[in-house]
């Protein structure tokens, strides 16, 4: 007899009911398919252990739980391969999530399902060819969005064997078709949202190595590789490559671990350095390649700034702003003017020197609120309340406002002026509530590129099509950008200028109140030093324990009833401190900040509130005997993008 671990394929909230142990008289292998009772029903599952039960038999008197027996050995071959088990179990571990949702993810039921139905069928056993090689630190090439690292490519499909592609957005699809094509017709577009019959045709056709390359977007990543020699991220710090539901993987993370299972190569393509990289780089944990900037990998030294002052009166364009955008028109050239969402967030900042009210404890902007019948400054961090304060910290100017310019403003604003002045000149949006769908965005950006001179208000949407030039650009305004509360916004921030940087041809303009604003003393001082800049950044996030050095976890608890939400989350803030000083964790290593209400408050009628966890610990397993505590209501999101 033998004492058989399995993880069933289906979904099973976390970390609630494992391991699962069933008994059979069979010697089943790690990866072969089986069929169990499960809270009476039959489900599938796959076996990831086997002992003999003369082994375990003190294991099993402590076992609290009737030992039943696997119901049918469905078939006896891996369906997933070990290092992907292991994968399966990283994964799990990591991101807080079942062994179960993570093994879904590689194995959805459509599959099993049919694999079951075709009982017959054989996966030939392709024995990879082992090269025997160790895990390489990650490269990362800088470069143009449209590069492919074509010498590193070959020589993996010389060796015969695969390569998996990943791109963020389905836009994208065509593109990078063609360009792969070109260097091998054996490819595959691998998608979850296929037929079942064609899903398992492209399965089989990975499984049996009938193809060479693989490319997708997030799903791609659980493709049954059977010889797998490389992986590419294009595009890695995209948002895309969050998963939304649980587990909350990032692809980049998961990629990583996966190349270092398998001792294979990880390169990532992008625009920019990350600040994560830059980091790593110094630990000489990643290796950069530089190819389109031979200078260095930030460079915006084209941008010129436009200091606002107190004597103008706060309008969102400037007369030099206007004068400009006048002078270009006067020349029939074309204009984008960029700025952030409107709406995001609202922060209180100075109209005279652009000083914007920050919370002491986490180094970000306050959120305006108005309560009733008073308005207060709000952390969605920690908690951290605070009244609205008549005249500037900085300058003592009684000028506070709250920071809310949107495309429309900007539009508005344009037209009134244009009216007064006589000018007759088409204005082109391109945001999520003009322009909601890919094909009417794609129109937006043909109008402005076969126009002779317009202006286009544009978001970050226009990073979507990199095919974008103008002859002025302009950024409508640093503190509106700078009024996101998240600790990312100034890398954001540099990404931002960084590609604007690429699309203006000739001039590159960005607003500023000069005096209350330290980030752009920063930007200015440093702008032909970049890399102080990120020195600066990264001082910075270690002094506020932000990642890379901590590790953030966000819970989410979502309540009808307010009360009960607020005493539920002091709650667990109590729980959650005495495991840690249970575990002899000190407090500096493991920080806990809130219970405090999301920043959209209110979702579908229910009460959203946050506790972020701070740490350093290195390793989740200790981590995870914190989590144990968190109760199945809470939302759990391990390297969280937004944290608020
Ligand atoms: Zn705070
Ligand atoms: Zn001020």
């Amino acid at each position: 007899m033998f004492l058989t671990e399995v993880i069933p394929l289906t979904k099973i909230p976390r970390r609630r009911t494992e391991p699962f142990f069933y008994f059979t008289s069979q010697k089943l292998k790690r990866g072969f398919l089986v069929s169990i009772l499960l809270r009476k029903k039959e489900v599938l599952a796959i076996v990831i252990s086997q002992k003999s039960i003369r082994e375990t038999k003190l294991e099993l008197k402590m076992a609290d739980y009737q030992l039943k027996p696997i119901k049918e050995v469905l078939i006896c071959q891996e369906i997933i391969g070990f290092p992907f088990l292991d994968l399966v179990q990283w994964i799990s571990g990591y991101y807080f999530s079942s062994l179960s949702n993570s093994l879904l993810l590689f194995l959805p039921q459509k599959i099993v399902k049919k694999i079951v139905f075709e009982r017959d069928l054989r996966f030939p056993r392709i024995k990879p060819k082992d090269t025997k090689k160790s895990f390489l630190s990650p490269k990362v090439f800088i470069s143009k969005i449209g590069f492919l690292p074509k010498k590193e490519i070959k020589s993996v499909l010389e060796q015969g064997k695969q390569i998996l592609f990943l791109f963020p957005r389905r836009s994208q699809k065509a593109f990078w078709e063609e360009k792969l094509k070109k260097i091998s017709p054996s490819l595959i577009f691998w998608s979850s949202k296929t037929s079942p019959k064609n899903f398992f045709n492209n399965f089989q056709k990975v499984k049996n190595k009938e193809v060479q390359i693989i490319f997708g977007q997030i799903s791609a990543l659980f493709a049954p590789f059977c010889d797998l020699g490389l992986i590419v991220i294009f595009d890695p710090e995209n948002s895309s490559f969050k998963a939304k539901k649980e587990p909350r993987f990032n692809v980049k993370d998961v990629a990583c671990k996966m190349a270092q299972i398998l001792k294979i190569d990880l390169l990532q393509v992008d625009s920019f350095l990350s600040l994560e990289n830059y980091y790593l780089k110094l630990k000489k944990k990643i290796k950069i390649i530089k190819l389109q900037n031979e200078n260095f990998f930030l460079n915006f030294s084209n941008l010129k700034f436009i200091e606002r002052g107190r004597e103008e009166g706060f309008s969102p364009i400037s007369k030099k702003l206007f004068d400009k955008i006048q002078s270009y028109l006067f020349r029939d050239k074309k204009i984008i003017l960029f700025l952030n969402r409107r709406g995001v967030a609202t922060s209180l900042f100075c109209q005279d020197c652009g000083f914007i009210m920050k919370c002491k404890n986490c180094n970000l902007p306050l959120t305006y609120h108005l309560g009733v019948g008073r308005a207060y400054l709000l952390c969605h961090h920690c908690g951290q309340e605070g009244g609205v304060p008549s005249y500037c910290p900085y300058c003592n100017s009684w000028r506070m406002k709250t920071i809310g310019i949107g495309t429309q403003k900007v539009e508005d604003f344009l037209k009134e002026k244009f009216k007064k002045e006589n000018i007759d000149v088409p204005i082109l949006k391109l945001d999520k509530d003009s322009t909601k769908t890919k094909t009417k965005q794609k129109e937006v950006i043909n109008l402005f590129l076969s126009a002779k001179r317009t202006i286009l208000i544009t978001t970050k949407l226009i990073f979507n099509f990199p095919e974008s030039k103008s002859h002025l650009v302009g950024i409508i305004s640093l503190e509106s950008l700078l009024s996101l509360p998240s600790f990312k916004i100034k890398e954001e921030i540099l990404r931002i200028i960084h590609n604007l940087a690429g699309v203006a041809k000739e001039e590159f303009l960005l607003q500023v109140f000069s005096r209350g604003n330290d980030f752009y003393r920063i930007l200015k001082e440093n702008q032909f030093y970049p890399q102080k800049i990120f020195d600066i950044l990264l001082q910075e996030r270690q002094f506020y324990f932000y990642p890379p050095y901590a590790s953030l976890i966000k819970l989410t608890l979502l309540d009808k009833n307010l009360r009960r939400a607020i005493e539920n989350g002091e709650k667990l803030k109590n729980e959650i401190r005495k495991m840690r000083n249970f575990l002899n964790i000190p407090p500096e290593s493991f920080k806990i900040l809130g219970p405090a209400p999301a920043f959209v408050a209110k979702k579908n009628k229910n009460f959203v509130f946050h506790i972020l966890i701070k740490e350093n610990l290195a390793d989740f397993h200790k981590r995870n005997k914190i989590l144990k505590v968190l109760p199945p209501s809470w939302e759990i999101d391990i390297d969280p993008l937004q944290t608020i």
